[in-house]
């Protein structure tokens, strides 16, 4: 095995399945730069609630995408999607915002979009970057690939802890099995299922596998 620089972490997983919390630490731990691809989402799927646009409809979404003014900024190791000089970060979380966001990411042009920018993070040096299709659609060259799962009942029951009430079932579903770079796991992925695990157990576990893995490339 070659190692390929800058790194990529890929972590993909379900809703909830603690993505955001793993992807943090290891990044921190590693001296990695953080990407949250569903954030990029979130924010198209907020832009579009904000300018009236139906996120079922394919094609007006896809003209949003095409035409709102955006930018990648790095700040303290994390990356944003800027639109319109600002980061949205609250307004992303709303229920009404995930509620809407599996339909814009559903559509074939939002994700070729999605794609570019997410591989033009690499600017930023070595990644951890936390997603659906990291592995298998936008970094399928890496090594270094994680699946993160856990009970939907767990799931749920974290989402609640922050306050947030949605059917993740529904989500996980629709983005499962959407024809453009559905959720599944990556050909040579580690598959890390987390119930009853505290972040620190599942993220020395995929810090342990990079090593073992970086090993393996020198
Ligand atoms: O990770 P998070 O829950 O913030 O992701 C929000 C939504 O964004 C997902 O449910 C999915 O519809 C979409 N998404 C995606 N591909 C990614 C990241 C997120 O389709 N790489």
């Amino acid at each position: 095995m070659k190692l390929k620089t800058p790194i990529v972490i890929a972590i993909d997983g379900t809703s909830a399945s603690g993505k955001s919390t793993n992807a943090k630490l290891v990044a921190k731990a590693l001296g990695f730069v953080y990407v949250d691809t569903g954030a990029m989402y979130r924010t198209l799927a907020w832009y579009c609630l904000q300018k009236k646009v139906n996120v079922d409809d394919e094609k007006a979404v896809a003209a949003v995408c095409k035409k709102w003014k955006t930018s990648l900024e790095c700040v303290n190791h994390q990356v944003h999607l800027l639109v319109d000089g600002r980061y949205p970060d609250r307004e992303i979380r709303t229920a009404e915002t995930s509620a809407a966001v599996s339909h814009v990411a559903a559509v074939p042009k939002v994700r070729e979009w999605m794609k570019k920018k997410q591989r033009e993070c690499i600017q930023f040096g070595n990644l951890v970057m936390e997603g659906r299709d990291i592995g298998t659609n936008v970094f399928p060259e890496t090594d270094f690939k994680f699946y993160l799962d856990a009970l939907l009942t767990e799931r749920s029951k974290r989402r609640e802890a922050e306050g947030v009430q949605e059917n993740l079932a529904a989500r996980d579903q629709r983005d499962s099995q959407r024809a453009a770079a559905p959720l599944m796991v990556a050909l040579g992925a580690k598959v890390i299922n987390n119930s009853g695990m505290t972040s620190a157990e599942t993220s020395k576990i995929i810090i342990e596998e990079v090593h073992k893995r970086l090993a393996e490339c020198r």
